[in-house]
């Protein structure tokens, strides 16, 4: 097959990006860079099979020759990228996804866009099934990623009804692991690099509020499955066991080493309060589920952040 990848250069992009070509499969990357590592795409193009295009895909993207599959992984994700990017973050899941659904549909590709638990907003329903609707607030500073993302699955449904497009939709949850940006911003990232610095951990709020950790390999796993399965309905791929963000803390700390403790900060506004998947249709569906523990994922991702906080010195990113 050949893959039109947006996002490639990007933490997950360039994870899935590398599956495909583990099957031998041809991948077209793509990416503009705005949070993007130069690192993880000369890693995929040191690959045969992966060749780059240098695009913003929220205008529209020609490309020469058959393609199979595009896969919409384009979108700032951090919450700390997109309260500092919220047009582009808006325009790259509104026209990024409009833009990409037309390039599958002249192709006659399958489509998937990597949609978000963050469409489940701060959840009255925990944990969250598909069914859900959410309780999201679209004036917040969250709404820049939740609204975009939820324009682009109502997007991405009208495609498949419509024009009878064959689409999938990938509900990511809270996902970590090697060639995540030391300074991404996220949790798991800003917790490692604090402790290898020697620094207190940045909580934000009291810690008690939870989130579902998944590492990348088992994330790829659900996503790469999930592209070649028949189901047009969104499905939550994620790990579903629960931590606070006190208990990653704590596990952080004692992984690395560290004694640093933690300093508190405000908890942001619309931080959601609980998130956790209900992953029985990726069960049923996809015969899909995590295998790797946080404490096992955390083991494989603290000497990633370890070299590079050593050899270039990076830091953390706080809101
Ligand atoms: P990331 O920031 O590492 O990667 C995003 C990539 O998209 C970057 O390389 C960036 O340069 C690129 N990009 C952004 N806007 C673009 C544009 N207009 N044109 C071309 N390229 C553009 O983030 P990630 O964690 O790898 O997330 C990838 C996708 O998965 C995103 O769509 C995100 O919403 C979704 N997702 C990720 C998680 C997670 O936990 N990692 C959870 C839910 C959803
Ligand atoms: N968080 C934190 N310290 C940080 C970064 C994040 O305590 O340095 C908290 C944040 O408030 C949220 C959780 O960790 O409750 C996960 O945040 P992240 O930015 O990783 O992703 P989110 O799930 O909010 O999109």
């Amino acid at each position: 097959m050949r893959i039109v990848l947006t996002g490639a250069a990007g933490f997950l992009g360039s994870h899935l990006s590398a599956r495909f070509l583990d099957d031998g499969h041809e991948v077209v990357g793509v990416d503009n860079l705005v949070t993007g590592s130069r690192d993880n795409l000369a890693w995929l193009q040191e690959r045969e099979g992966f060749s780059f295009r240098h695009h913003d895909v929220s205008t529209p993207l020609f490309v020469q020759g058959p393609v199979d599959g595009v896969l919409h992984f384009a979108s700032p994700a951090s919450p700390v990228d997109y309260l500092e990017l919220p047009i582009q973050t808006l325009k790259v899941g509104s026209l990024g996804t409009h833009n990409m659904l037309g390039l599958a549909l002249e192709k006659g590709a399958r489509f998937l866009l990597a949609s978000t638990s963050e469409i489940y907003g701060d959840p009255e329903v925990h944990p969250q099934p598909e069914s859900y609707w959410g309780n999201v607030n679209p004036l917040g500073p969250r709404g820049v990623y939740d609204e975009a993302k939820r324009f682009a699955e109502a997007i991405t449904m009208a495609y498949h009804r419509h024009h009878g497009l064959e689409t999938r939709i990938a509900r990511i949850f809270n996902t970590y692991g090697p060639r995540m940006r030391p300074g991404d911003g996220r949790v798991i990232s800003n917790f490692i690099v604090q402790a290898l610095h020697g620094e207190p951990l940045s909580l934000y709020g009291d810690g008690s509020q939870t989130r579902s950790f998944c590492y990348v390999d088992d994330e790829v796993e659900g996503l790469y499955r999930l592209f070649h399965s028949e189901t047009n309905d969104p499905v939550n791929v994620g790990n579903p066991v629960e931590f606070t963000i006190r208990e990653l803390a704590d596990e952080v700390l004692r992984l690395t080493g560290s004694t640093a403790g933690v300093t508190t900060r405000p908890l942001p506004e619309d931080d959601p309060k609980v998130r956790r998947p209900d992953i029985t249709r990726a069960r049923e569906l996809l015969g899909w589920e995590p295998g790797v523990t946080l404490s096992e994922g955390l083991e494989r991702t603290i000497p990633y952040f370890r070299a590079v906080v050593a050899s270039s010195g990076a830091r953390a990113r706080v809101l």
